[in-house]
């Protein structure tokens, strides 16, 4: 048999037995795989360097400490959760009583991509065990560090009928989705996300997809502009720009542009330093193929800050560019790196039409203080999460549910709604007699 139909197999057989249903069995679990994260931190970390130059700060801060948070979070509501809801009953059936049971699905899949590898692993999986479900794990290949340690870390910890991790190539995920989960966790590109979605048809299996896009950061002529810049520069270039609620570029009135731009160019010497590309901490591009694709990039348009690379090393420093339109290449795709292109506006109407023609974005940031200008945006453009004057903190919050919508992605998770989408709810209506 090969290796995913036997981990679906042995992993179906292992939930029929009902152990991952007790709670204090979940509990439990979450409870050692938080001590088997505190054990590996330094793994963690060595990792990530190893595969992307994360500095241990940022991959402490970005990767391992928002997993911490939501198993702890979780370990502090998960009784709450788990406890079936009851709800009104129609007045027509007074001895009616109607409760909602969350239950597992029964045997996860979860699809991990390369640039918060570490995260977006182990963060579904606290959904997927808080819900009682069993689950595989299939990291990104373009991660091989962080691969092995999610493998050696859950085998350590769990039995592979309870939790595994199957490593490989695309092979190794084509062969997963041929078989039947019953739940799919996926995160990653949208043209991938279109592929696992047909693969659940077959077994009519439901998914979240967790997905990429172009967001906009539009910055309004009366915004605090010093924190814009830091916000921005922070929100971009963390992890060289290789993260999927990254601005991907920037609509500013024209009134504010150049102030902004020349705080944007001291903010990036203030936070990487004079020479970015002497920088030992600052993240490499994942691979030559993404290096080769971003570099492109980096003519179209005129350059404002930045615009050096070194592929040798992978690296490219932090890139403003000025001068491009809608049909400019780089706008054509999610640029997921460290180039930032820069339109102005004096109407923003003409702009927000632009947004709303295209895919809905993952995220959007908008820096005003202008209440109304606030309540037209958030009434005008669906997408799926973001911050008003801030970027990326949205995604921190456990109340707030993160995912995207139309091709960004669909359904949602964090805090409560981890739970919550890994467990189907199921209405029961009792009467006495
Ligand atoms: P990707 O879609 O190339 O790969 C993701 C996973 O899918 C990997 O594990 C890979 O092995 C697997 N995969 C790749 N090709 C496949 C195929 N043909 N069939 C089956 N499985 C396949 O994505 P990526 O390059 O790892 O990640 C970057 C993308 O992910 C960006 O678009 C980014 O915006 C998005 N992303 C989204 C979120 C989010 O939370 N919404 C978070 C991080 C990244």
């Amino acid at each position: 048999m090969d290796q995913a139909k036997q981990l679906v197999t042995e992993q179906r057989t292992f939930f029929y037995t009902g152990q991952t249903k007790n709670i204090e069995y979940r509990i439990n679990a979450l409870q050692q795989l938080r001590k088997g994260i505190e054990k590996y931190q330094q793994r963690i970390q060595d990792a990530l360097r190893a595969d992307l130059n994360k500095s241990e700060a940022e991959a402490y801060g970005s990767e391992i400490r928002i997993v911490l948070g939501e198993l702890d979070f979780a370990l502090e509501h998960l009784q709450e959760w788990a406890v079936p809801k009851q709800v009104p009953t129609n007045s027509a059936m007074p001895d009616g009583v109607s409760t909602i049971y969350p239950e597992p699905y029964g045997v996860a899949l979860i699809i991990a991509p390369w640039n918060y590898p570490f995260q977006l692993a182990f963060g579904p999986l606290i959904g997927a065990i808080a819900a009682g479900n069993c689950a595989v794990i299939k990291p990104s290949e373009l991660t091989p560090a962080v691969s092995r340690l999610t493998y050696d870390l859950i085998q350590e910890i769990f039995p592979q009928e309870y939790i595994a991790v199957m490593e490989g190539e695309v092979e190794a995920s084509t062969a997963l989705l041929k078989e039947k989960f019953d739940y799919i966790f996926f995160t990653g590109s949208t043209g991938v996300g279109r592929i696992v979605m047909k693969a659940a048809a077959e077994h009519l299996t439901p998914v979240t997809l967790e997905l990429g896009g172009k967001s906009p950061a539009i910055v309004h002529n009366d915004a605090e502009l010093k924190l814009v810049a830091q916000r921005i520069v922070r929100g971009k270039f963390l992890n060289a720009g290789q993260t999927c609620v990254a601005p991907d570029y920037l609509l500013v009135h024209e009134q504010v542009h150049d102030e902004l731009i020349n705080l944007i160019g001291a903010e990036i010497k203030d936070k990487f330093g004079d020479d970015v590309l002497q920088n030992a901490d600052f993240p490499h591009i994942v691979n030559s193929r993404n290096f080769d694709r971003l570099s492109k990039f980096l003519t179209d348009g005129k350059t404002l800050i930045g615009g050096r690379s070194v592929r040798e090393q992978l690296l490219i420093e932090p890139t403003v560019l000025g001068d491009v339109n809608w049909e400019s290449a780089v706008m054509k795709e999610e640029i997921f790196g460290p180039i930032l292109p820069v339109f102005t506006y004096s109407d923003l109407n003409p702009m927000l039409d632009e947004i709303v023609r295209r895919p809905k974005p993952l995220a959007l940031y908008l820096f005003t203080q202008d209440e109304q200008l606030q309540d037209q945006v958030l009434n005008q453009v669906s997408f799926g999460g973001g911050c008003i004057n801030d970027t990326l903190s949205h995604m921190t919050s456990h109340y707030l549910p993160f995912g995207g919508v139309g091709e960004s992605g669909m359904g949602s998770y964090h805090g409560q709604q981890s739970f919550d989408v890994f467990s189907h709810h199921k209405s029961v209506l009792k009467r006495s007699e």
